[in-house]
């Protein structure tokens, strides 16, 4: 481990090389976030849609065991997720999935230390670095929520690659962004879609993002619920892009998987029915009335949740048409 804080990192690293990609930025000042922190909450950064209900994990394991049950319940189905925070989602959707008589072994891609104990602390998994290890027999049902957004992106003016020097002290990108790409999110998306290809299965990617290409910066920062300069104190403010959905759905197709979606987050959970799930919470809790339909109101109202997060899902051949879609 270099004992360097990011931001002194970076600037010793430009000092020697000259300046670094954007992809390389962002992707070192993730790292150490990720590592060092639990950011989500009303203590952290940002909050994520299954720390605002149980209703959305819920229903990704509604999806998932519906999914399951009309494929024959193949009994080597194993649970993913990629990037699960505190494991909430994971924990939510596993009880819902309960439900519809799938118990999976769950395996979990995380590299934060400090969220791999908090996941610990909610569920047995097998815990990966990577998707290199992830076992090779036996269906998939995969998920990840706000995981693409935080993988890095690069930027070009046109053909050129924009990096990140240091000017009197600042860190400074020299170009003006006209198209973001992901790789890494590219190259994950065609591994898990070629898995699912040859091992069955499917997996729900939720993000923010976009179905159109080129929409030219989205890198944003944000700390403390609020947005923040990207290109201030790397490595203490989570740094996400949008997510292209279009260019994941082509990685994905190219590799033989189905694709379905990408709906708005607020259209999909309604078509799962977020609305029943949460007058039976109601029913059960009525004192917190108020608060379910508050959160239901966060999660798929087009002026919050709604529209500018999407689902997406990748199916497997000869695996059924997924809900909700
Ligand atoms: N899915 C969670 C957390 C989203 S934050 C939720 O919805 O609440 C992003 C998550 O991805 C964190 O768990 C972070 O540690 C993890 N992560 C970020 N980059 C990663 C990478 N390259 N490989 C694996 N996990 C990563």
């Amino acid at each position: 481990m270099n004992p360097l804080p990011p931001e002194e990192r970076l600037r010793a690293r430009i000092a020697a090389e000259g300046p670094v990609s954007v992809a390389d930025y962002m992707a070192e000042a993730n790292a150490h976030y990720y590592a060092t922190r639990d950011p989500l909450g009303a203590e952290g950064d940002f909050v994520t849609a299954p720390e605002i209900s149980q209703m959305f994990g819920e229903l990704i394991g509604v999806w998932l065991g519906d999914l399951w049950q009309r494929a024959g319940r193949p009994a080597a189905a194993r649970y993913v997720e990629l990037g699960p925070g505190r494991g909430t989602l994971a924990t939510d959707a596993l009880r819902a999935m309960r439900g519809a008589g799938l118990a999976p072994p769950v395996e979990l891609v995380e590299t934060s230390p400090v969220l791999r104990a908090l996941q610990a602390e909610q569920l047995p998994a097998r815990w990966h670095d990577d998707l290199s290890t992830l076992p090779l027999g036996g269906p998939l049902l995969i998920v990840a929520n706000e995981f693409f957004d935080a993988l890095p992106v690069s930027q070009f003016e046109g053909a050129r690659e924009l990096r990140v020097g240091v000017e009197a002290g600042r860190f400074v990108r020299d170009g003006a962004v006209e198209t973001e790409t992901s790789p890494p999110s590219l190259a994950m998306v065609a591994e898990l879609a070629r898995r699912l290809a040859t091992q069955g299965g499917a997996m729900l990617i939720l993000d923010y993002g976009h179905d159109r290409p080129g929409t030219g910066d989205t890198l944003q920062a944000v700390s403390g619920h609020a947005f923040a300069d990207p290109f201030e104190a790397p490595g203490s403010r989570d740094l996400t892009a949008h997510v292209d959905f279009h260019a994941l759905a082509a990685a994905a197709r190219a590799e033989g998987v189905r694709i379905f979606g990408p709906a708005p987050q607020g259209v999909w959970l309604n078509a799962m029915g977020i609305k029943m799930r949460a007058a039976a919470l109601a029913k059960a809790a009525p004192e917190r009335s108020a608060e379910i339909a508050a959160a239901r109101e966060r999660l798929t109202a087009p002026d919050q949740m709604g529209r500018l997060f999407k689902a997406m899902a990748l199916v497997a051949p000869g695996w059924p048409q997924p809900a909700g879609f």
